[in-house]
């Protein structure tokens, strides 16, 4: 799969994907990433991407253009598995599902949205949907596109070594409920001890006692995800 950003701050993502499994994906040449800089797709002199909004009011709005012409260059025959996703604070919140759905695309492009927002015609005729990563207001959509990218990276085929297999990860398998709790070296620490089931190795006990630990952390923490639960 091929990431795009589009980004009026390419230098943001000098790091964020040149550690862990996203490197490791894209040195083992399973995953791409390409980021962009929407001045690029500017023709005045101060390469101007921003502008106030109509009808007044604080703050700056990117502007339609650029990013039209950014997407249209970028994929000027755009393929429906080409998917444009627009950051935004107003979008349909990220989970695991949709980490899921967007991993079936073979190129996204992340728009990165800054200031007051972006001009409405980018949602309404450009994106193929608006993804927001929380119920909250970032400064800019690229850490947003740093988490997206991050979520869906690892779901991808082979991205995930197998020490560090998906199957268990919180929110996956069948009943989406959330890991069970992991212990390492050393087996008491400051006078707290790991479980005694996790210390033998009787494989059905430790089965056992991490499913029953991750339906208690789960009903502690996020009730909500036992909703449909059969316990
Ligand atoms: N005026 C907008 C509003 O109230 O919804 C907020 C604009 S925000 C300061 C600037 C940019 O940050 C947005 O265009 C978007 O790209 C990004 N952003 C902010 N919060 C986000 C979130 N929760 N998820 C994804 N992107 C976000």
């Amino acid at each position: 799969m091929i990431f795009h950003v589009l980004t009026i701050f390419p230098e943001f993502f000098q790091g964020p994907f040149d550690h862990g499994v996203v490197a490791r994906g894209r040195n083992a040449g399973l995953l791409g990433i390409r980021i962009h800089n929407l001045r690029d797709w500017t023709s005045d002199r101060h390469k101007t991407v921003d502008d106030r909004p109509f009808g007044g009011g604080e703050g700056m709005v990117l502007k339609a253009g650029p990013l039209f012409e950014a997407v249209e260059s970028i994929w000027p025959q755009r393929r429906p598995d080409q998917r444009v996703i627009l950051l935004s604070a107003q979008g349909r919140v990220l989970d695991q599902a949709a980490a899921e759905r967007l991993g079936a695309a073979s190129e996204l492009l992340l728009i990165c949205g800054r200031y007051e927002g972006v001009d409405e015609r980018v949602a309404e005729h450009l994106a193929d949907e608006e993804l927001s990563i929380g119920d909250y207001v970032l400064s800019g959509g690229e850490l947003a596109a740093a988490v997206v990218v991050d979520v869906v990276a690892r779901r991808l085929p082979g991205v995930l070594g197998n020490q560090d297999s998906a199957a268990r990860e919180s929110f996956a398998g069948g009943d989406g409920i959330l890991d069970c709790p992991q212990y390492t070296r050393p087996a008491e620490f400051r006078g707290w001890k790991v479980p005694e089931a996790l210390l033998g190795g009787n494989h059905a006990g430790i089965e056992r006692w991490r499913r029953q630990a991750a339906l208690e952390k789960t009903r502690r923490l996020r009730p909500d995800l036992l909703r449909n639960q059969d316990e």
